[in-house]
């Protein structure tokens, strides 16, 4: 496959990027079978609310070595997010059904490390910041 095709999984909401799942109430992604691109006006409507990368996860192409994950020739968060839902304990014996995800064909962290990372994968909000909180109003 040529590189240029292959995706990252944890891309911002930009228009061109895909939709490809929704944050659910319990923190876990419901992915979506169709991968959906997004344009200006999704982008729109979705900056107007919390972040959209906490509420939704996008795709893109990978950019490889211009992108800060990108060590030592491969992308680092599949080890990273496989050994974080390890430490959480789930018996790695269990028996997985594989999400259904429009992107496993391409994706760079399936490409990596195979289901093992759509174990984990449903675990990932893109945005882990801490939202902003307003700052109280002073009677003064
Ligand atoms: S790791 Fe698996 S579930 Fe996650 S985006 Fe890639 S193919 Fe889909």
């Amino acid at each position: 496959m040529l590189e240029s095709a292959i995706l990252c999984p944890s891309w911002r909401c930009e228009a061109g990027a895909s939709l490809i799942g929704i944050i659910l109430a319990d923190g876990t992604v419901a992915f979506s079978k169709d991968r959906i691109v997004i344009d200006e006006a999704f982008v729109e409507v979705a900056r107007q609310g919390r972040s959209p990368e906490k509420r939704f996860r996008f795709s893109s192409t990978c950019k490889r070595a211009a992108c800060i994950q990108w060590t030592e020739g491969e992308c680092c968060i599949p080890d990273l997010i496989i050994k974080e839902h390890q430490e959480r304990g789930p018996d790695p014996n269990e028996p997985f059904v594989l999400p259904e995800c429009s992107i496993r064909p391409r994706c760079r962290w399936h490409l990596q490390s195979g289901d093992a990372a759509c174990r984990a994968c449903p675990e990932v909000i893109t945005d882990r910041s801490a939202e902003r909180v307003a700052p109280a109003l002073s009677a003064d």
